[in-house]
């Protein structure tokens, strides 16, 4: 090995590439290792919103009633497949035990910290002439069907107005001008303008092809299978390819991350949380923003050059099965809310598997037995928007420098 510090980053999803972006800056020698094509994880096919106003975490008083009503009249979004799964089954007790409101205001003020570091980043990194990936500063609107919700949401607001992320209350005829693609039908939007939107797809291709210049090495169908350890460290890891070593690893399996870890014996509470999304042409009364349909629980998302609906969630372990009734919901769930809900043709239809942890706060930190590998995992909902604070904060550490925020809530030692 040469003087400078060699880094495997195991994963190429966001996460991956956001950690060998700031990586590659700061000097090192970087290789990322993926089992599949870069950006083919949960990366791809996201709702491309750049959240920085969800500060409020998934668990949070109220979540699990509100579901379980949901989910009798047949309306949620949420699905979790039976199965005499005890790992999972343990998951979402915690996450029910969460749902509490110390852990929401502490949580909330925690993971602000993370997406307002954030900010900044993904300004210089938007700001890079390669990196092209439709991206708008446009704000984000959540729109209303029932006045209920509609009223209820400038409790929402004033929450993130103390973080300085209020959002802008929007009524009905102010609505129809500002957002012609929504139907009559609806009470009233929310508008915030911290947020920003970009599609994924064009963003993990453009800055896969902008490392790859600046030197990053990819290694993809690529599986890393094993470790190779020594005392407290690890040296190397065995893969399809054959055995690499490198001084320090980042391991950004995502949903994946429990199955890498097994051979550590680490066993971290990340479950893979499924979602959904349909790519098309835009359609002819095609949104200006993007859009929380909430009643529906799913975004739609136009940009420049495709349109997308997504969401939902389902708790039904690794798989990639395209569940046509989920599918269908996304359908119906835009045409509750939009003049021309879908656009044709359709591009493309995907699922993908959000890497959750129970108390919905990401995992950045390093290994316990194993002070050389950084963990960089459990975004969630959120692991688009809070790639560039991630990814920062990961180079740091690698490169022995104090991170720049605090990085206690982050820990592994919360799950202990
Ligand atoms: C429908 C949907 C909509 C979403 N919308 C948004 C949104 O609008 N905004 C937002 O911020 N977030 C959103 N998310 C969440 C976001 O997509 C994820 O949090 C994020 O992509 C996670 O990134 P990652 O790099 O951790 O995981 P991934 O992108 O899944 O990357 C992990 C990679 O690791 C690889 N890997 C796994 N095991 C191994 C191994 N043993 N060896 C080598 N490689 C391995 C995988 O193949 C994969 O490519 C959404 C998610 C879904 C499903």
């Amino acid at each position: 090995m040469g003087s400078k510090k060699e880094v495997i980053i195991i994963g190429g999803g966001v996460i991956g590439l956001a950690c060998a972006h700031y990586l590659i800056e700061n000097g090192a020698s970087v290789r990322i290792i993926e089992k599949e094509a870069i950006g083919d994880g949960a990366s791809h096919g996201n709702c491309g919103l750049l959240y920085f106003s969800d500060v409020i975490p998934l668990c949070s008083p109220g979540t699990v009633s509100h579901e379980i009503i949901r989910t009798l009249k047949r309306t949620s979004p949420l699905y979790i497949k039976p199965a005499w799964d005890i790992k999972r089954l343990i998951w979402l007790l915690k996450f029910a035990f969460k749902c509490n409101s110390s852990h929401m205001t502490r949580a909330a003020g925690e993971k602000y910290e993370l997406l307002h570091y954030s900010i900044s980043l993904f300004d210089t990194l938007m700001a890079l002439e390669e990196i092209n990936c439709d991206f708008e500063k446009k704000g984000l609107l959540t729109v209303f069907k029932k006045s209920k919700n509609f009223k209820n949401y400038g409790k929402t607001s004033a929450f993130l107005g103390t973080y300085g992320m209020g959002a802008k209350k929007i009524d009905k005829k102010e609505l129809q001008e500002l957002e012609p693609a929504i139907s009559d039908d609806v009470e009233g939007a929310w508008l915030n303008e911290t947020d920003w939107h970009l599609r994924p797809d064009m963003l993990m291709a453009s800055w896969r092809k902008y490392l790859s210049q600046k030197g990053v090495i990819i290694e993809e169908y690529c599986k890393v299978s094993d470790f190779e350890i020594n005392g407290n460290a690890v040296t190397g890891v065995n893969t399809a390819k054959g055995n690499f070593k490198a001084d320090a690893f980042v391991l950004a399996t995502g949903a994946w991350t429990c199955q890498t870890l097994k051979q550590l014996k680490l066993d971290l509470p990340v479950q893979p949380g499924k979602g959904y999304s349909i790519t098309m042409e835009r359609p002819g009364i095609c949104p200006l923003f993007p859009l929380i349909l909430y009643e529906s629980n799913m975004v739609a998302t136009p940009w420049k050059s495709a349109y997308r609906l997504g969401g939902t969630m389902e708790f039904s372990g690794h798989n990639d099965y395209l569940n046509p009734d989920r599918l269908s919901k996304l359908i119906s769930g835009a045409t509750a809310f939009l003049r021309e809900p879908a656009g044709y043709p359709v591009i493309e239809e995907w699922t993908g598997l959000r890497p959750m942890t129970y108390d919905d706060m990401p995992i950045i930190d390093r290994a316990p037995a194993w002070e050389n590998m950084i963990i960089a995992t459990g975004h969630g909902m959120l692991g688009l928007t809070l790639a560039t604070g991630t990814g920062k904060i990961v180079c740091d550490m690698v490169c022995g420098k104090k991170p720049e925020i605090n990085i206690a809530p982050f820990g592994i030692h919360r799950f202990s």
